[in-house]
């Protein structure tokens, strides 16, 4: 499958050509087109696959067709790297579109604290984010997550052995339920994550390669 066949934007096409991206990889072809129609995604697929197009291509798609001012997607890293290396190709991907983004992975000063809170404030329209440090902003009351209406599970079997189900439970259970797309990415699919996927997906497609 090539990317053009698939109905994203112009922009995306144009950026995706920019980046030498032709052909779908096989998670790609099997979870953009049910992400697109606003599916709930639960899906197995390891770094490498390209997963993290994947799960970008349709919420950006989304957000460039009906481009909002508030936050509008959370992106949920185990790492402060993966959250890096997740925006630096949400960057490349979002070139010619309206939606910009904010890593909120903490840092060494006070300063990036503070550049985290206005872009939250201010309403960046994506956000990725490690776990505690999201929790660590949205505990001082700032954020509002009213607009939210996709929430990405990246690496969540990572995330489940580090530790941060609870804080994953507390960020689902602020975002609006109703209107929420959840895309689930697990590199592994052990018992108790399938058991967590069941706890939060509506319907999910499933997909693995
Ligand atoms: P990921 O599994 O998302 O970490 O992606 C692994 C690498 O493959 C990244 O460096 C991507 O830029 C690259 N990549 C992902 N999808 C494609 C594609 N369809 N064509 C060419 N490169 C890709």
């Amino acid at each position: 499958v090539y990317f053009d066949e698939l109905n994203l934007v112009d922009e995306l096409l144009d950026a995706l050509d920019d980046m030498g991206f032709e052909k779908c990889t096989p998670i790609q072809a099997k979870a953009i087109p049910p992400s697109l129609e606003g599916r709930d995604v639960l899906a197995v697929a390891q770094t490498g696959t390209g997963k993290t197009a994947a799960f970008l291509l349709p919420i950006l798609d989304k957000l460039t067709r009906e481009p909002v001012s508030k936050v509008n997607t959370i992106i949920l890293e185990p790492t402060r790297e993966l959250a890096m290396q997740v925006d630096r190709q949400l960057e490349g991907f979002s070139f010619y579109t309206p939606a910009s983004s904010i890593a909120i992975y903490g840092g060494r000063d006070g300063h990036s604290m503070e550049r985290e809170k206005n872009a939250l404030k201010t309403g960046a329209p994506l956000v990725v984010a490690t776990p505690g440090r999201l929790i660590a902003h949205l505990d001082l009351g700032y954020a509002d997550l009213s607009g939210v209406r996709h929430l990405v599970l990246d690496e969540a079997d990572r995330m489940l052995d580090m530790g941060f189900v609870n804080d994953m439970i507390k960020i689902i259970d602020m975002l609006p339920k109703e209107k929420l797309q959840i895309l689930f990415y697990s590199a592994t699919m052990p018992g108790k994550i399938r058991k967590f996927s069941r706890e939060i997906l509506k319907n999910p497609v499933e997909i693995s390669i």
